[in-house]
């Protein structure tokens, strides 16, 4: 019923015939494929798609533009240092670009900062509604996943000093969180990092920041220029829309970053990826279109959910693009994930990262936040 990442395995004669076979390593076979959002139905109907936080504008038409000039020259590798891009993100942001680090999205980054700081003994951090990527980054090392505890779902930075040991090397912290929502704020952010060891890496993965309202900054960033174990990820993917290309940085001191850049896939995108990126970063319209649109209608969203409250419904409080919607009720989240389903809705429910009685639902189109909670309203109200 619900579709995973990996294919399926093939199947095996005999178990004789893998008597003698390669042996996968025991933590990478600990690890629970990740699972992507769904784009089809069961019957294969294609529906609207709520399920992995994309953009419902597309993406910027300077970024398709930039994108189709690239068709005439696919036989070409590009260029391993990126040096256009991280000249066009070096100046957007007022960094430095020899202090950016990139790869295959930030998934790859994230990879990158597990596998450069941490190995077999050591132990990675993360919150216990986490991004289900950290787990896997952790696990593929060897590294040992310590899971800190949320306080309402959302990033609790006490449990997180209180799980750090000797042994820890990485602490994943995703701000706005992702599948919460959650927003940590600039001062627990500065409590968090001066609360660690000065060897432990913390990685701020800022997938959903250009979501923010503008004074909304958790000062990630300036944590970045100015300290030795901060490391801040940022993507392509979300309000860019560009999510197919796998374009994402990271942003750290220059020993973090040289370390990283050796391990890293020598050509992490191709070249129309590179230059719909620097074309996006350059389309402000678009991406404050789509920051006023998510604004707008996740309020809308809240609000809305807030009058079925008897019946158990309850959104956690989203500065991202998207919204948790937790059945506390008699309403089950797999009854309305079913019924967003049927009525052509792809939502993501989570009972494989705890959250069983959960729903996130991306932000979309107008039309269909507003299909999506003429649902949940009929549902409600059977219910009551
Ligand atoms: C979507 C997302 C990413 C970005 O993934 P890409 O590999 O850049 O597409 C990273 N972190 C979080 C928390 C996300 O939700």
């Amino acid at each position: 019923m619900i579709d995973s990442a990996a294919p399926a395995s093939p199947a095996t004669d005999t178990a004789a015939d893998t008597a003698d076979a390669p042996v996968a390593k025991p933590w990478i076979m600990g690890i629970a494929p990740y699972v992507p959002g769904r784009a089809t139905a069961d019957d294969g109907r294609r529906i609207v798609k709520l399920s992995s936080n994309e953009n419902p504008f597309g993406t910027s038409p300077a970024a398709r533009d930039a994108y189709r000039s690239a068709a005439d020259h696919l036989e070409r590798y590009p260029d391993a240092a990126a040096a256009d891009l991280r000249a066009a993100i070096a100046a957007h942001y007022g960094i430095e670009a020899e202090r950016i680090v990139y790869g295959t999205g930030s998934d790859e980054v994230l990879h990158l900062a597990a596998g450069t700081f941490a190995g077999v003994g050591d132990e990675i951090i993360y919150v216990r509604y986490g991004f289900a990527v950290y787990d896997i980054a952790t696990r593929r090392v060897g590294a040992t996943p310590v899971v800190a505890d949320d306080r309402d779902y959302a990033t609790d930075v006490d449990a997180i000093l209180a799980a750090v040991t000797p042994r820890t090397r990485v602490v994943f912290v995703a701000n706005p969180n992702n599948p919460t929502g959650t927003y940590t704020d600039r001062g627990e952010i500065a409590r968090l990092h001066a609360g660690l060891p000065r060897d432990v890496l913390l990685v701020l993965d800022q997938a959903y920041t250009e979501y923010l309202d503008a004074d909304d900054d958790d000062g990630g960033l300036d944590l970045a220029r100015t300290q030795p174990n901060v490391l801040v990820t940022r993507t392509f993917s979300k309000i860019f829309g560009l999510a197919s290309e796998r374009v994402g940085w990271g942003y750290g001191a220059p020993a973090l970053i040289d370390a990283m850049h050796r391990i890293r896939a020598p050509f992490a995108f191709g070249i129309g990826a590179g230059l719909a990126a620097i074309a996006a970063l350059g389309d402000d319209d678009f991406v404050e279109q789509s920051r006023d649109h998510n604004r707008k209608w996740r309020d809308w969203f809240a609000a809305e959910i807030a009058q079925l409250g008897n019946a158990g419904l309850r959104v956690v409080p989203s500065k991202a693009n998207f919204s948790l919607v937790l059945f506390e009720g008699e309403v089950t989240a797999e009854s309305a994930y079913q019924a967003l389903m049927a009525a052509g809705y792809a939502t993501r429910w989570l009972p494989n990262q705890g959250l069983p009685h959960a729903l996130r639902i991306t932000i979309g189109a107008e039309a269909d936040m507003r299909g999506v909670v003429a649902v949940l309203r009929d549902l409600a109200g059977a219910a009551i």
